[in-house]
């Protein structure tokens, strides 16, 4: 299959116009047919480096009120009407094992929401799960990390010690932790520490990072040690954000994640937009490697992920609305996405793509004007409901 288009986004610095992309996948009918869409833009697809897919619950959970650190709010939150109405769901009996069953339905749900929003990969902040959790996933959710939740609050989701955790990395997988999400003594207490156990790394992925100082921000970007960005989040929770100007400043490998739609964006479209409103003086071109190249490189991601070329069994094709196809992305929603293709197999889209490829279409759930996505988001949907006792909708599902 072919699809002669406006411009592929290789990656931010290679992008070439009117091309064909030939799409590489074992079940294509045919190799042959091409399709003209010279309107829309080809990328790769998108890299969410922080979410929790146990939390993706709607709406925020909060009271309208920022605190001096998150630790406050992960008490507060647990009186707010989205906690209590997840809850009916799923309980959270501290074991968090969340192959368990009702887990394993709002997890999908999270990874749905990263789908609908061209995530093919996404960082899910959890303690590690058994290797079904990993496994056969619609999209990457990936299995190569280690955590601490923070050295703040400790490991207390499950995990061993900050230190046994990095051990584990064997300095070749990332070691993820949430670090500075305040800005009190306590949240600024945390990056001393972290030195002190020799845990700022190259392989180090520090989240939020908001107490940062700039002084701390050029030693990160020494050590290569890489932050993930989630501005909506920190706005929301905290009233302020990652020094982001100094981390350009330096050079930090910084990276883009939503974290749950408890507390973050409704999915990575709308945080790039944010971080966009926010900071205007990015350029969008910086943006868009915080989401491809910079968190490939952060996340250890093999090499077909962050950029394609035009031969690829990756896809992510979206509506042209502007002529820059990064800002390009500032008018993209969920249904501007024309197609998605991740590993040859095609996950979202319009239907006449699907039509190219050999598939069993009790698989797949069409929607809308001749939309498909792979597997049943609208079971859990209905299960939800059955669980509610009333209809419940997700800002996040395009149906
Ligand atoms: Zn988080």
């Amino acid at each position: 299959m072919k699809i002669k288009v406006n411009s592929c986004v290789c990656d931010s610095e290679n992008i070439s116009s009117d091309t064909i992309i030939r799409v590489n996948s074992k079940i294509l009918k045919s190799n042959s047919k091409l399709f003209d869409r010279t309107k829309s833009i080809a990328y790769p697809p998108f890299i969410n480096s922080h979410d929790h897919l146990i939390s993706n619950w709607y709406p925020k959970a909060g009271f309208g009120r920022t605190y001096p650190n998150v630790n406050i709010w992960v008490e507060d939150m647990k009186g707010t009407d989205s906690f209590l109405e997840r809850n009916k769901v799923w309980i959270n009996d501290g074991a968090f094992d969340l192959t368990e069953p009702a887990a394993a339905q709002i997890v999908l749900l999270g990874i749905y929401k990263n789908l609908f929003s061209g995530c093919a990969v996404v960082q899910d902040h959890i303690p590690k799960q058994k290797s079904s959790y990993y496994n056969n996933n619609l999209i990457n959710v990936i299995k190569d990390y280690t955590q601490y939740h923070s050295l703040s609050l400790g490991n207390w989701w499950g995990g061993d010690s900050a230190e046994a955790e990095y051990a584990k990395t064997k300095s070749q997988i990332p070691f993820i932790i949430h670090l500075g999400e305040g800005i009190d003594n306590l949240a600024e207490q945390e990056f001393p520490k972290l030195k002190e156990l020799n845990l700022l790394k190259s392989n180090t992925l520090l989240i939020h990072g908001i107490s940062l100082s700039r002084e701390q921000i050029k030693e990160c970007a020494e050590a290569g040690t890489s932050i993930c960005w989630c501005p909506n989040s920190n706005y929301y929770l905290i009233g302020e954000t990652l020094d982001i100007y100094a981390c350009m400043e330096y050079g930090v490998n910084v990276v883009l994640g939503t974290d749950s739609t408890m507390s973050g964006s409704i999915n990575l479209l709308e945080e790039i937009k944010f971080a966009h409103q926010k900071f205007p003086h990015i350029p969008m071109q910086h943006i868009f490697e915080m989401f491809t190249t910079n968190a490939a490189k952060a996340l250890r991601l093999p090499k077909e992920y962050g950029a394609i070329n035009d031969s690829t069994s990756d896809l992510l094709l979206i509506k042209k609305h502007d002529q820059d196809p990064f800002r390009n992305l500032l008018q993209t929603g969920m249904d501007d996405i024309e197609l998605m293709i991740h590993k040859g197999i095609p996950i979202y889209g319009d239907v006449e793509f699907l039509d190219e490829f050999i598939i069993n279409e009790d698989d797949y759930y069409f929607f809308g004007k001749d939309r498909f996505v792979l597997g049943h988001p609208e079971k859990i949907i209905s299960a939800f409901n059955k669980k509610l006792g009333y209809e419940k909708g997700f800002p996040f599902l395009p149906f």
